[in-house]
């Protein structure tokens, strides 16, 4: 299998390649030349399969240049450090309707599902090319700490995140400082989370350094994220009574689009379901482009449900590829547009492509007490969102992207007591190591200089 890149403009990589590259060359997004189809009979195949074993089935269609012993063994190594033994279980609320549990991973949200994975495809990359790698990135919360967990201890790797000091939760600033691991460096940033991006982006920018580095980002748009999600939605689907697996819709709490993209995807691999729902909170760009046709961005307001708190779905070119018939051209003519003006307004648009809906913070605290009142069931900020508007009558998977656990004061506003969970609890008794440095470039290249691999 050989992957492209949306724009077009870039020679087609084998799959590792395409993990190691991140962002093609011509600023495009790698996909699959073509999606494999999975027929009737090989879905009742993969019905008994528990997930490492489905994940296997599944992905060697995708990593062919990754011996398959290799590729068996970093699937269990990555999904052995989940915590629940069915590691993405299907709850039912009632009757057609269910939770998929996204966060018992190391790091408690659905990001650990790729980025173990990640973790375990660099190191295997780092070992059979006798390579280093150093990887940096700027986070105001989830994808830091998931990319923390997907490196610790490896080797041959280290993993420098900037984050903006005083602007995290506390528990998300421990589950990056806190992991005790040598190759782990929790940047503490006097300044704000834009101003930690400035900081990466100019050292990416700075060709000799990140070349002598080895550098790579910690980004959304990584190839083996998308495929690696692809994965807990063929795993619901088969868990769900036969007789509703075509008619069910999976909701998804969205920011980046990567999440949703996953299940989307799947779909066009032949799996017959009703379709997707994004759920957005109130920044809600993706809830107007998908009932309007326009796609603009707006200032991000902060809100209850902060891993939404997007301005730009950068996943969303990946869908845009495929909507305008997987051609390179049109997309860099759209996302130029886009570019340019801030705005791209699709001509005909067909509102039945996805459903989608939005959430205030005054819905969300509603959805979090209604969902506790109707079926005694705690659900996260994020997953909250996934609640409004359900259908009726239609079977549906809301996708729970993160433990509550993650979240103790919003949930002690609305229902009164705060969620524990013990891997968050046991980080309170481990010493915080963190490095406090300035706002500025030269102090964070020296940081990295001296303790990069
Ligand atoms: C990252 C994240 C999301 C959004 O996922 P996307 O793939 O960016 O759409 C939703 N919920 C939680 C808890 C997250 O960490």
């Amino acid at each position: 299998m050989r992957y492209v890149s949306t724009r077009g403009l870039s020679p087609a990589l084998s799959f590792s390649d395409a993990v190691a590259t991140g962002l093609a060359p011509d600023g495009g997004l790698y996909l699959p030349e073509t999606l494999p189809r999975f027929t009737a009979a090989e879905l009742s195949r993969f019905a008994p399969l528990e997930y490492s074993a489905l994940c296997f089935e599944f992905l060697r269609r995708f990593a062919t240049d990754v011996p398959e012993a290799a590729l068996r063994a970093m699937i269990d190594r990555s999904y052995a450090t989940f915590s629940h033994r069915d590691i993405a279980p299907l709850v039912r609320l009632q009757e057609g309707l269910y939770v998929l549990e996204l966060f018992h991973g190391p790091t408690l949200a659905f990001k650990d599902f790729a980025l173990q994975l990640l973790g375990n495809l660099y190191e295997h990359q780092c070992r059979v090319r006798g390579e280093r790698i150093n990887v940096l990135g700027a986070t105001s919360g989830d994808t830091g700490s998931a990319a923390i967990h997907g490196l610790l201890g490896k080797p041959g790797t280290a993993i420098f995140i900037l984050y903006p000091e005083g602007r995290t939760s506390p528990l998300q600033e421990r589950q990056m400082a806190c992991t005790g691991a040598d190759n782990v460096h929790a940047l503490a940033i006097e300044g704000t989370f834009d101003d930690a991006q400035a900081i990466v982006k100019e050292l990416f920018g700075d060709q000799d350094f990140r070349i002598r580095h080895r550098l790579s980002a910690v980004n959304s748009i990584n190839l083996a994220r998308v495929l690696a999600q692809c994965v807990y939605y063929l795993y619901a689907w088969l868990r769900l009574p036969e007789g509703i697996r075509s008619e069910a819709e999976f909701v998804v709490p969205t920011g980046n689009f990567g999440n949703v993209l996953a299940g989307w995807m799947l779909q066009r691999m032949g799996v017959p379901m009703h379709g997707f729902r994004v759920a957005t909170n109130q920044n809600d760009i993706l809830h107007r482009l998908f009932t309007t046709g326009e796609y603009r961005v707006a200032a991000v307001s902060p809100s209850l449900a902060p891993s939404m708190d997007i301005q730009i779905a950068s996943n969303f070119e990946r869908f845009l590829y495929y909507s305008v018939g997987q051609d390179g051209a049109r997309v860099r003519t759209i996302m130029g547009q886009f570019k340019a003006s801030g705005c791209y307004r699709f001509e005909s648009w067909d509102q039945s492509t996805l459903a989608a809906s939005r959430c205030t913070d005054a819905e969300i605290a509603g959805l979090i007490a209604h969902v506790h009142r109707t079926w005694g069931y705690v659900a996260d900020p994020h997953t909250a969102c996934g609640f409004k508007d359900l259908v009726v009558g239609r079977p549906s998977v809301v996708l729970a992207t993160a433990s509550p656990a993650k979240f103790p004061e919003t949930l002690r506003t609305v229902l009164g007591f705060e969620p524990t969970h013990p891997s968050l609890e046991r980080l309170k008794s481990r010493p915080l190591v963190k490095h406090l440095l300035p706002a500025r470039t030269d102090a964070v290249r020296a940081f990295v200089q001296a303790r990069a691999v």
